[in-house]
């Protein structure tokens, strides 16, 4: 077991960093991050932040020295990086998971061979791959293998030609081609593993997105508790399947009532940020508690929760990114009984940028649902 006043490791220095600082210390540990961005939000907060690129060897040797074990909280670091570091110390998950869950292609491979349920989907390498593609797929979605994120790096498309020109719009960079599905809704299990292969699981979540970015989870999802049984079995399965150290996010769809595997983020995941304000435990101290060897705790969620994203455009006069730069109005949200605020202290914000949530707990779901979803209208979030 790692243990306090260890010094722990964190590649990336977004939000998830930032939580992952702040439970670490909570628990009595140092925390440094490695993020280029000096003013990356867990950078801010940590008890060193090396500004430097990821595959930065010396300063890779830097953290490899003086920490005790290396996580992550960002999908595209290379797998090269977290070779490199395991050399030295512990670092979970190892580069191998990562390195699953950070390309389409792999990934969707991946559930494919372990029978794990999936859209139907083309792994395009060339425009040859386009037109070869089952006719089936169509309208279907273009992804990006690599580096996607908020919808980003994705694009729809009604039939084979317009995958043709969006495949080329992407430089003839390597893709997935996933068939349109119709969603009835989507669903999120995040679960810590441990080295013994102890699994625990949070309550499944409810996620709606907006332009392609989660916009509020609904926790626990208000699915029957089969689905949301069979959501948590599933990606137990994928945990184990990849060998999987610390918090892990599985995002799904429901289509026609059956779960669809969409994506996996072998990091704590947004739609898991609640766990802070509504359960015993939270995904951040479940990562840490997996990353040093703790026993993993038991999650209990004592609370409904609804979590709002804020993303950038909020900070503009018309609430869409444009007019005036100013602060939004947070004496909005503080007047809302059960609320908590979260804000990342990134440094400019920019249309769909995440900047922080906020999270409405209580005793009763329909009243939590009803209270979120006023608040996330008060501040100016208007349905797309
Ligand atoms: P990201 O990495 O940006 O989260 P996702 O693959 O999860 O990428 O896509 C973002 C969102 O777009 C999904 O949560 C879903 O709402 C929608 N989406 C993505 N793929 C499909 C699909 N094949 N069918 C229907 N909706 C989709
Ligand atoms: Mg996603």
């Amino acid at each position: 077991m790692i243990l306090p006043p260890a010094t722990l490791g964190m590649l990336g220095g977004g939000q998830l960093g930032r939580f992952f600082v702040s439970a670490a210390h909570e628990m009595g540990y140092k925390v440094w991050v490695l993020d280029p961005d000096p003013h990356s939000p867990a950078g801010l907060i940590a008890d060193r932040h090396l500004v430097a690129a990821y595959d930065d060897y010396a300063a890779l040797d830097t953290l490899g020295n003086g920490c005790a074990a290396v996580t992550t909280e960002f999908e595209n670091v290379p797998a090269d990086t977290l070779d490199y570091l395991a050399k030295f110390i512990p670092v979970h998950p190892a580069a191998s998971a990562v390195a699953v869950c950070q390309n389409r292609i792999a990934e969707k491979s991946f559930l494919a061979d372990n029978g794990l349920p999936h859209g139907p989907f083309a792994a395009i390498r060339s425009e040859d791959d386009v037109r070869n593609a089952n006719a089936g797929l169509f309208p279907a979605v273009l992804k990006v293998a690599r580096f996607g994120y908020d919808g980003k790096g994705q694009a729809r498309v009604a039939d084979r030609d317009e995958a043709v020109a969006a495949f080329q719009h992407f430089k003839g960079e390597p893709c997935v081609l996933e068939k349109m599905l119709t969603l009835d809704y989507e669903v999120s299990v995040v679960l810590a593993r441990d080295e013994a292969g102890n699994v625990r699981c949070f309550p499944t979540g409810e996620n709606r997105h907006r332009n392609g970015i989660l916009d509020v989870t609904i926790a626990p999802a208000q699915a029957s508790a089969c689905l949301r049984d069979n959501a948590q079995e599933i990606a137990e399965r994928i945990a184990d399947k990849l060998g999987y150290v610390g918090t892990l996010g599985v995002e799904f769809f429901v289509c026609r009532g059956e779960l669809f595997v969409n994506e996996m983020a072998p990091r704590p995941h947004n739609s898991g940020h609640h766990t802070i304000d509504a359960c015993d435990v939270s995904q951040y101290e479940q990562q840490v508690r997996a990353l040093c060897g703790l026993p993993l705790a038991t999650p209990r969620q004592h609370s409904a929760a609804v979590m709002v994203n804020l993303l950038g455009e909020l900070w503009y006069e018309d609430g869409k990114g444009h007019g005036a730069y100013r602060e939004p109005d947070w004496s909005l949200l503080h007047a809302v009984p059960g609320l908590r605020l979260h804000l990342y202290g990134k440094h400019h914000a920019r249309p769909g940028r995440k900047m922080g949530h906020f999270v409405v707990t209580g005793d009763d779901a329909a009243a939590v649902l009803e209270h979120a979803l006023a608040a996330r209208a008060a501040i100016g979030i208007r349905d797309a």
